[in-house]
């Protein structure tokens, strides 16, 4: 038994396997256990007991999601409910989902049908942003396989469960990591998040009870049915459950994706990547891809889950770490987040629409050295004025500002310095 359930049966070059060859690696166990065995419930209380949280960056816990989503498809009676598996993967520093489309998309097909069993859902649909065309047609081909072999489609095993599932090319954007973004694009309409309630659960794609899970969360479920819920927990040098494939990226000597227990610490993940690149010390790093807050030495040793990451002021998102060296301008570093989630705002409202390219704007004229102490102070001001409390219609302002939040708190003498047309700590 694997202690890397996601990973363990990737080949070495990471190619896909025929549906014959992942049968020989023992692919399939899972779902044949959960459609002879189990009730769709027996199922969510397992997923409940191994601890499996949403690995799509928020956390949630799976199995709420799951029974939110059982009881809406029960209440909505007849017609299709749905599963989206969310692999458009946009966010800075995240290409994990990537890795597990491309070499294993049955393991992925068969977390999703097992899923698909215990929430009520008939239709499975996987949005997978257009630059991942390898993974689209890794699946694509699989899809098809499994359909001609009973174990998607009609009867699926002889358990009398129906479900048909397919690819949906995304133009690929960050907004669509926000489930009714995703939905709205889905519908072919422009993806701008949807007021709730209604929730998704109840009245999702077309009106009807929706669920969106991102594509390392299906990926998990499989082990877990074959293994159990004791197993899974007992993987992780935490009280969260299982692995997490954490995604290192920056200024590390090897940038990998890393499958290690959940609560494994980025000084041991650093140490895998072979260390800072070029001899150099580590500056500051991003846990959880490009809308989280920074971290420093003194938290090399933070168990990387969700609660000691949020313990340590920051949070585990989708587990990319973006490093930076003593050489890397944290302004610098800043201001490319910026202006990447100013392009990506959905344009529904002002702060962000308009507040996020005067900021990447701002932070272009701090790093440059012809800011001013004001332009500082407005940078605080807007943080302050911005502050999670909803003032913009979806997270990603706020998570955009999270870096820049986090970079004047920890990084103010480095601000300060660019004032005098310098750089303390070099460019990135
Ligand atoms: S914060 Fe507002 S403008 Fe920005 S992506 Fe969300 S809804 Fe769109």
């Amino acid at each position: 038994m694997s202690d890397k359930p996601l990973t363990g049966r990737a080949t070495a070059d990471r190619q896909p396997h025929s549906l014959a060859a992942w049968r020989r690696l023992g692919g399939g166990a899972g779902l044949a256990l959960a459609l002879k065995r189990h009730s769709p419930e027996a199922i969510i209380a397992l997923i409940e007991a191994a601890g499996l949280r949403g690995r799509g960056g928020a956390g949630f816990p799976t199995a709420n999601k799951w029974r939110f989503m059982r009881a809406g498809a029960e209440k909505a009676g007849p017609g299709a409910c749905y599963l989206c598996v969310n692999g458009d993967e946009t966010e800075p520093g995240s290409f994990k989902d990537r890795l597990l489309m491309e070499a294993l998309p049955q393991q992925l097909i068969e977390g999703a049908t097992i899923a698909a069993y215990a929430m009520g859902a008939t239709e499975v649909i996987i949005l997978v942003r257009d630059e991942y065309r390898a993974a689209a047609a890794a699946l694509s081909r699989a899809i098809v396989e499994a359909e001609q072999t009973g174990l998607l489609g009609r009867d699926i095993l002889g358990s009398g469960f129906d479900l048909t599932m397919r690819v949906h090319a995304s133009a690929g954007r960050y907004i669509v990591g926000e489930e009714t973004a995703l939905i709205a694009a889905l519908e072919g309409e422009r993806p701008v998040p949807r007021h709730r309630p209604p929730y998704p659960a109840v009245s999702g794609l077309w009106g009807r009870p929706t669920t969106v899970n991102n594509v390392e969360t299906l990926s998990a479920v499989p082990s877990i049915v074959e293994h159990g819920a004791e197993w899974y927990q007992g993987l992780s040098h935490t009280n969260e459950g299982g692995t997490k494939l954490y995604g290192v990226s920056g200024c590390v000597a090897r940038p990998q994706l890393i499958e290690a227990p959940m609560g494994t610490t980025a000084r041991e993940l650093f140490d895998l990547c072979g260390g800072i690149r070029q001899g150099r010390a580590l500056f500051a790093f991003q846990p959880g891809g490009g809308a989280t807050a920074f971290l420093e030495t003194a938290e090399l040793d933070v168990p990387l889950d969700f609660a000691h990451t949020k313990r340590a002021g920051s949070s585990l998102g989708t587990g990319a770490l973006i490093v930076l060296d003593d050489h890397a301008c944290p302004v610098a570093a800043i201001g490319r987040h910026m202006r990447f989630y100013a392009r990506e705002s959905c344009g529904l409202c002002t702060p962000c629409r308009d507040g996020l390219p005067w900021v990447a704007k701002l932070l272009d004229t701090i790093e440059a050295g012809k800011g001013t102490r004001g332009d500082i102070d407005l940078l605080h001001q807007h943080v302050a004025l911005s502050g999670p409390s909803g003032r913009s219609y979806c997270d990603l302002n706020t998570g955009a500002l999270t870096p820049l939040r986090s970079g004047l708190e920890r990084f103010g003498d480095i601000f300060a310095a660019h004032l005098q047309g310098s750089c303390p700590v070099g460019r990135a």
